[in-house]
């Protein structure tokens, strides 16, 4: 077990990436709590895993100062401290760059880019306390994508804001390095959730993808949560402001 005995909070852990990440952290030996804004989902995956270790869950809008601040205060009281964050909620919208509105470009930047830097910061302000107590420095994963570099047209937002958290990553890891807590980004290509229903129900669109990507198929949850425990572990311990792109090799569409 390589995160025996850690502490881990992952935002939109109750489905998707997340909630993948949160299984394989949970086999990984870490006790998780998920932060989500959809509760029946968080119920549902605290009922599936709680079997296998301890998780828990907290109903949180990562975007919201005031929920970032209830959720790591809950998560503290839950487990003492908090070794690791996963900041992985992220929302799409789709529209022309013409028609976008402000409030759909700020909603997809507050939850992709804000919740990163709100979660990040009350984090690590937590990590550096208990670092000053003996504990071992923690590590933070952000959540990117493939998008960070490649743009999608009618995605003006989310492109954005994916280039964001990569630079974002690179930031927080240069500031906390001095306290020996490393920060990575991992950067999916397509991965088979929710998220990725217009590509996998629309025939012509998924073979474009496919034949954009050199491993012939779409990506597993599981494939990213693979990563993302790597980077969390002592296994990563040289190993900080990096994005690792896990994409089947993906070129641009
Ligand atoms: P998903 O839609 O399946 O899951 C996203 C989760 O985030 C959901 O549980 C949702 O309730 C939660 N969420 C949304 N807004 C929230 C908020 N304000 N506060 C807390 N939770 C919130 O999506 P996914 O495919 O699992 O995506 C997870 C991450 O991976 C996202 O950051 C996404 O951008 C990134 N990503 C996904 C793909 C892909 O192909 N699926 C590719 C690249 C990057």
């Amino acid at each position: 077990m390589r995160l025996d005995g850690r502490t881990a909070i992952v935002t939109g852990g109750a489905n998707g990436i997340g909630l993948a990440i949160v299984r394989r952290l949970v086999t990984d030996g870490a006790r998780v709590m998920i932060a989500d804004i959809d509760e029946a989902a968080g119920a549902a995956a605290v009922e599936a895993i709680s079997g296998d270790g301890e998780v828990r869950f907290t109903a949180a809008d990562v975007s919201e100062r005031l929920d970032v601040h209830n959720l790591v205060a809950r998560t503290i009281d839950a487990f003492g401290s908090i070794n690791a964050l996963v900041n992985n909620a992220g929302i799409v919208h789709a529209a022309d760059f013409l028609d976008l509105t402000e409030a759909d470009f700020d909603r997809v930047m507050n939850v992709n880019l804000k919740s990163a830097f709100l979660c990040g910061q009350a984090v690590a302000r937590h990590m550096v306390e208990r670092i000053g107590e003996g504990d071992e420095p923690g590590s933070i994963v952000n959540m990117s994508s493939i998008n960070d570099t490649l743009a999608i047209a009618n995605q003006v937002p989310y492109s954005v804001s994916k280039g964001g958290v990569s630079q974002l990553t690179g930031v927080m890891a240069l500031s906390l390095a001095q306290h020996g807590i490393r920060v990575n980004a991992v950067g999916p290509g397509s991965i088979m959730t929710d998220m990725l229903a217009s590509v996998a129900d629309n025939p012509e669109l998924r073979t474009r993808v496919l034949s954009r990507t050199p491993l012939g198929r779409i990506g597993d949850p599981s494939e990213i949560a693979a990563v993302t425990a790597f980077l969390l572990s002592s296994e990563a311990s040289y190993v900080t402001g990096q994005t690792i792109y896990a994409d089947g090799g993906r070129m641009p569409l």
